[in-house]
């Protein structure tokens, strides 16, 4: 481009002036507006030295323009709701369990006033935040005493501290497990002091290997549910109620690390047997440990509970401060809580269970009654059925048991080595929409399972919007 008369930027103050930026300044405050107008202006410079940019390119218009969608995008929340239709309900990495409008009112409540979350009422005098949900679950589990603390991760390092540092801490070789996340037994057990005794083999382990084990430098047994997978064939596994008995005639606390563990049996609702934390108790483990927002359904929290002597020492220990919950976690734990005194009416209130227990007809009536609308969207490229599916639980409940659910399920019509790009392509597409629709690739093909779509009208709303290929 040849230009005789070189162009310049407009200068900071004029844009200031313009009427375009005028209602930026009112909606993200000038100070943002004027750091917006300079970084961009900043960035224009070279452009415009070089002879690349046009006259129009930097006129006042397009670059208040431009600011406002910065700003926009600056402002908005980087935490974002999405879509779940992955199929795994309790999904670590996208929040696990969702709250009821019980707990959601009482997180409101804990938020916006001052409360009692150290303050006994009835003496005037300084309370204890355990006290506030320790006798709902006495009450649901039949523990002695409890304690909570900010997710189970953390009871176990607090358990283990309080129980068994500088001990041995006994454990079958079947049960050294890995969570997500660099959740490593043996590497917890290293952190929190306890010395690592390892007995019995991967897939057996029997009541005499933990006796052979036990000498004068042990601390404690423990036991760990195996959650996310699961040894099948050739195993024996002593009974919680067997490792009990052993680990009390020899004065040893027992352990028990239940993951997700189950306030109450959940083959009521045709869902797989997991164990549950009165159970585990009424077997004899000394301290149960479990997760707030797996199967329980409630806040992020570890919940630490057994006999009353065990947990005292656990309260002393200076750890339980640096690994303890916040008011809002307690206010939306025991609303949660309470839904439990009335079990018939669970399933219905508490949206962790009701999606777990949804009938696969209703998700199949929802997949066909959607398959249409997604079809016409997605153009003829795109292959869309409604078909039967199956989910999961998630969160290291009953890894290898498969919810029947339902799902959408789209092929790209097109030839073999194009389809990875163009499944690819549909799933970034779902992402970017206002409200990012999580999927899953199998198969050559991308799975919507609906067991999650609870929200229909604001899917269907969004979909519009859909960028794809056609
Ligand atoms: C999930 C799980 C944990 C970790 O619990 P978080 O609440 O995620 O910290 C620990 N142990 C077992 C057996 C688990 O399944």
């Amino acid at each position: 481009m040849s230009s005789s008369v070189a162009l310049r930027l407009p200068s900071i103050d004029g844009l200031l002036r313009h009427p375009a930026c005028a209602p930026l300044a009112e909606r993200y405050g000038r100070d943002s507006l004027l750091t917006g107008l300079r970084q961009l202006l900043d960035e224009l410079r070279p452009g415009v030295l070089s002879g690349q940019l046009s006259a129009v390119e930097i006129g006042a218009e397009v670059l208040a323009g431009r600011v406002g969608e910065r700003l926009a995008q600056q402002q908005r929340s980087q935490v974002r709701r999405v879509f779940n239709l992955t199929g795994t309900v309790l999904h670590t990495n996208l929040g696990r369990a969702l709250l009821p409008d019980e707990a959601i009112e009482a997180v409101q409540m804990a938020a916006r006033y001052p409360l009692n979350l150290e303050f006994d009422l009835a003496s005037g005098k300084r309370g204890d935040r355990d006290d506030l949900i320790e006798g709902l679950i006495r009450e649901l589990t039949g523990a002695e005493a409890v304690t909570v603390v900010n997710n189970n991760a953390a009871a176990v390092l607090l358990t283990l501290n309080s129980l068994g540092a500088r001990k041995e801490g006994i454990i079958s070789r079947g049960e050294l497990i890995e969570i997500g996340g660099a959740f490593r037994i043996p590497d917890i057990m290293a952190r929190a002091g306890v010395r690592l005794h390892e007995v019995g083999t991967t897939n057996r382990t029997h009541a005499r290997d933990y006796e052979a084990a036990i000498g004068p430098r042990s601390g404690l047994i423990m036991r760990v549910h195996a959650s996310n997978y699961s040894i099948e064939g050739f195993t024996a596994r002593v009974p919680t109620a067997e490792l009990a008995v052993l680990a009390h005639a020899h004065g040893l606390p027992l352990l028990e690390d239940l993951g997700s563990g189950s306030l109450l049996d959940l083959t009521r609702w045709g869902l797989p047997a997991e164990p549950t934390v009165r159970q585990a108790l009424l077997d004899g483990a000394d301290i149960v440990t479990f997760s707030g927002d797996k199967l329980l359904g409630g806040p992020q929290a570890g919940l630490i509970v057994g006999r009353k002597e065990l947990i005292a020492k656990i309260k002393k220990n200076p750890l339980k401060r640096a690994l303890r919950v916040d008011k809002l976690t307690l206010a939306a734990l025991e609303a949660v809580l309470g839904l439990y005194r009335d079990p018939d009416r669970l399933a219905e209130r508490l949206p962790s269970l009701r999606l777990l227990t949804r009938p696969q007809a209703d998700i199949c009536a929802q997949a066909s009654r959607l398959q249409p609308l997604l079809a016409e969207i997605l153009g003829s490229v795109w292959q869309v059925s409604a078909v039967e599916a199956l989910g999961m639980i998630g969160s290291g409940s009953q890894p290898v048991a498969r919810l029947p659910s339902a799902a959408l399920c789209c092929r790209p019509q097109v030839s073999k080595r194009w389809r990875g790009r163009y499944l690819l392509n549909l799933e970034a597409a779902l992402r970017a929409l206002p409200i990012p629709v999580l999927g899953r690739i199998d198969d050559d093909a991308l799975w919507l399972d609906l067991r999650q779509l609870d929200d229909e009208p604001a899917w269907l709303a969004q979909l519009p919007q859909l960028q794809v290929d056609r």
